[in-house]
């Protein structure tokens, strides 16, 4: 099926071909592609190119008036209309037949119509490379991959807020107790944290925990499944996945368990160089960036596996990757781009190509690259500015936080599940469980309850573990 649908949407590249000479200048991948791909459509039933609707738009959307003025000049009878659309126009463009709007900064970015930002936000969210990020995090990737509909926020919001699996599997939110203490780091790949993660139910091979490193500049985060964790495990990792991808680090920061504090592991890394720090157990907010990191990484596998959680080893890789191409708030860059000075391309592009993908132009693509790589270190240094500038803001917030919610009779809540006990516990076991719904309000904070059919529940319910539920709608 996707085939199909990368072929449908590459047609346009092959209609007037050969006028330019074969492979002439706009003979890129996408048109490659599209060749191998249209014979094998001619195979199809016709059944197979009604799917293709899933994300061709049908009838008229947003873009309609827009492209019918570009193409053949027409305009809506109204006059008033008429001007609106004329002033608009000037923003957008067509081409290859489709419709493209100028970003201030960034590419062009291609139109989509409601269907088809509907499969870019569920792709990006749930989809084969996600990792259940939020409303921010998804829109800076459907921009900077290139696609715009004007009702972005609204879309992405909505389709998010109704995400069951993010319901069920959203952190309880804990109020900080201690001041948060920032530390920015000198260079890219100078400064990683390293950590342990699990025990996880066990894997083949026995694997049952996760090291977990993340650079602090970049946030480019490696991780390795292992079965025990002993100091040459951790030396081997380091080895592996940093020295040799990234030259050797300067510090390390670890907490202080025997496998990082004893030898082999103190030893190797006084040979090499690299200095260790060590922050207590007892205050996670000094290794705060590996604990964030590690959280985030088991909410992603964990959101991505639903209750059936055997498979969390396959997942590793796809988490990963979401999140070294997730837009970091602190930064405003992805990890990704951070390292190699470009955006990675996602599934999401190919299914339905942007400027990027369509228009790939391999004898320019290099220049453009190496252009790219020249202007990465600038890049790096304004991540680096703007880094620090977030950490000012995010020790403000952490100094005003509150939390202040109500329910009222009729609401559907979510129950904490470390309170209830409902389902299964255990480090990949839901964080929340439910729906249930309130039946009384009995003032400060408590709440009585009853379940879906009706059954009340025993003892009341305090707010710091219910959270509210949104349903849905199909
Ligand atoms: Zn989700």
């Amino acid at each position: 099926m996707k085939y199909l649908r990368i072929a449908k949407l590459l047609t346009a590249h092959v209609v007037g071909w050969g006028s330019d000479g074969g492979f002439g200048v706009r003979a890129g991948l996408g048109t490659l592609v599209a060749e191998v791909l249209v014979e094998e459509l001619k195979e199809k039933s016709v059944n197979e190119i009604e799917v293709l609707a899933v994300v061709e738009e049908e009838g008229d959307s947003w873009m309609t008036p827009i492209h019918e003025y570009l193409t053949n000049e027409t305009l809506p009878a109204e006059r008033k209309k008429a001007r609106a659309i004329k002033r608009k126009s000037q923003r957008f463009a067509i081409i290859n037949g489709m419709l493209y709007k100028k970003s201030f900064l960034g590419p062009w970015l291609r139109c989509v119509g409601p269907s088809q930002a509907n499969y870019v936000l569920r792709e990006i969210h749930e989809g084969s490379c996600s990792m259940h990020a939020g409303t921010r995090s998804v829109i800076a990737k459907a921009l900077r991959i290139g696609y715009y509909w004007p009702t972005m926020h609204k879309d992405a919001r909505a389709l998010i807020k109704a995400c069951q699996e993010c319901q069920v599997h959203k952190p309880v939110p804990r109020n900080p107790q201690e001041k948060l203490n920032p530390i920015t780091s000198p260079w890219p790949f100078y400064k990683w944290g390293i950590d342990i993660a699990g025990p996880f139910p066990e894997g083949p091979g026995k694997v049952k925990f996760l090291i977990v490193a993340m650079d602090y500049f970049t946030k480019w985060i490696e991780a390795k499944p292992v079965a025990t964790i002993t100091g040459n495990q951790v030396k081997k990792f380091v080895w592996e996945n940093i020295v040799c991808r990234f030259g050797l680090p300067g510090e390390i920061i670890s907490d202080n368990g025997k496998q990082f504090r004893d030898n082999p592991f103190k030893d190797w890394c006084e040979k090499l160089c690299i200095q260790q720090h060590f922050a207590s157990v007892k205050h996670p907010q000094t290794n705060g960036l590996v604990e964030r990191a590690n959280r985030s990484l088991g909410e992603g596998i964990k959101a991505r596996l639903g209750k059936d959680n055997k498979n969390w080893m396959e997942e590793i890789s796809h988490v990963l990757w979401a999140h070294r191409t997730m837009v970091k708030s602190s930064n405003g860059d992805t990890p990704f781009s951070l390292t190699y000075g470009t955006e990675a391309v996602i599934p999401a592009e190919i299914g339905m190509p942007t400027f990027r993908t369509a228009e790939v132009d391999v004898a320019k693509n290099d220049e453009a690259l190496k252009i790219n790589l020249e202007l990465l270190e600038e890049k790096r240094e304004q991540a680096a500015i703007r880094e620090a500038k977030s950490k000012r803001q995010m020790e403000k917030y952490y100094n005003a936080k509150v939390r202040n919610t109500s329910f009222k009779p009729g609401d559907l809540v979510y129950r904490n599940n470390e309170a209830s006990h409902a389902e299964d516990t255990g480090k990949l076991g839901p964080k929340w469980e439910g729906p249930y719904e309130v039946t009384e309000a009995l003032g400060k904070g408590s709440y009585r309850l009853k379940d879906r059919n009706g059954k009340e529940l025993p003892r009341t319910w305090n707010v710091c573990n219910l959270k509210k539920c949104y349903i849905h709608k199909m």
